[in-house]
């Protein structure tokens, strides 16, 4: 023990001091200070980063639009402005089905599939559940392995904070970041058990509904409401002993689909069988997807959808702004409390509390 402290540098616990190494992090990233503790990036440097295909920087970007902070919302606007001009030509997809249907391996072969036929595949997800106190149903695994070290995917979970409406917002935006980074094939995915998959409706070209053979709508869970909306139903897990089933399920599913009433687009949605582990069905699955695409560009509904999606959005961010705004203002912050409790204890009537907070707001906007 003495003689190691005294010649320390000769024991093998110690290192002979040599060159020093520079830091493998970037220094000019590492002096920020704020939210990115490490690192405070520009707008111009994210931006960039993105049209240059960068996905460190496209995810720094989501994260960004992500924020809920106040310091944050300005930059994040400026930065969805900037790569607006450069998105809007992916394939925008929403993948839908029940925890366990298979999505996430029918979006591994599906996306790894489309990567051989040179496309660039990003994953996005919409998982209302996913805060960090009640753990999240897309997210917790260990999901598409293969695809997520591929250089032509990414794969971003969903945004972790907030309501429906906020989770879906992020999700929007962060779709136009990543068609900004040049991808070209958007996959948007949610579990059909909730609400979400009509916000990922209302944000796609196509929405395909991923469902398991046998199982009646009501055992998977499946709202009707979310058949009608599907541009095509998809039987998975058709391989082994599950091959006929899967069949059998298809033509009743085809059958039941005849009593839908018709889409909009004049598209009359089709059921087909997959095996995402084997790789089989899937192919066929693009197919007609870019039959659907061909058919509505032809007959104006691809674009007109896209224009009422747009007119959502704008409708939506009034709405939000305004909400916002109310919520945050000063002296509707010191009355609402206690307007709340006269409420609850029967005391005043909601209508009439409603006027007084929003009097006392346009008082404030007007002075
Ligand atoms: P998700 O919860 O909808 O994302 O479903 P996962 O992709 O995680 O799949 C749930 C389970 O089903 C996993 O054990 C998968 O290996 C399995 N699975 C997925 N697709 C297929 C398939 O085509 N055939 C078979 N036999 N199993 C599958």
């Amino acid at each position: 023990m003495s003689k190691k402290k005294k010649h320390p540098q000769k024991t093998a616990l110690f290192v002979q001091e040599g060159i020093s190494q520079p830091s493998q992090l970037n220094p000019n990233l590492s002096s920020g200070v704020g939210r990115f503790k490490k690192d405070r990036l520009s707008v111009d440097d994210i931006y960039e980063g993105i049209i240059g295909g960068d996905r460190t920087l496209l995810s720094r970007g989501i994260t960004l639009i992500e924020s809920s902070l106040s310091k944050d919302l300005e930059e994040a606007q400026l930065l969805i402005q900037r790569c607006l001009p450069h998105s809007g030509s992916s394939l925008r997809i929403g993948i839908t089905g029940v925890p366990g249907v298979g999505k996430s391996t029918f979006i591994e072969t599906f996306g790894l599939n489309l990567i051989r036929e040179n496309h660039k595949v990003a994953v996005l997800a919409i998982d209302p559940s996913s805060n960090r106190t009640k753990g999240s149903i897309l997210g917790d695994k260990t999901r598409m392995e293969a695809l997520s070290v591929s250089k032509n995917a990414y794969i971003r979970p969903s945004a972790s904070k907030g309501t429906l409406g906020g989770v879906a917002r992020a999700t929007r935006e962060a779709l136009l970041l990543c068609e900004a980074a040049g991808f070209d094939i958007i996959l948007i995915e949610t579990v059909g058990v909730g609400q979400s998959e009509t916000a990922v409706a209302q944000m796609v070209d196509f929405f395909l509904l991923l469902m398991l053979a046998g199982g009646g709508d009501e055992l998977q869970g499946i709202k009707r409401g979310i058949m009608e909306m599907a541009d095509l139903l998809v039987i998975n897990k058709a391989d082994g002993d599950n091959v006929n089933k899967a069949a059998m399920s298809a033509s009743g599913y085809k059958n039941a689909l005849h009593l839908f009433p018709a889409l909009p687009n004049g598209w009359v949605p089709d059921v087909m069988i997959t095996s995402a582990i084997k790789n089989t069905g899937v192919m066929e699955v693009w197919d007609k997807i870019k039959e659907f695409v061909s058919q509505t560009k032809s007959n104006g509904f691809f674009d007109s959808n896209r224009r009422n999606q747009s007119l959502e959005i704008m409708n939506e961010t009034i709405e939000e702004n305004l909400k916002n705004k109310f919520f945050n203002d000063a002296s509707v912050i010191k009355l609402l409390q206690e307007y709340k409790n006269q409420v609850l204890n029967d005391i005043s009537n909601p209508y009439e509390v409603a006027n007084k907070l929003l009097k006392s707001y346009y008082n404030d906007v007007e002075n």
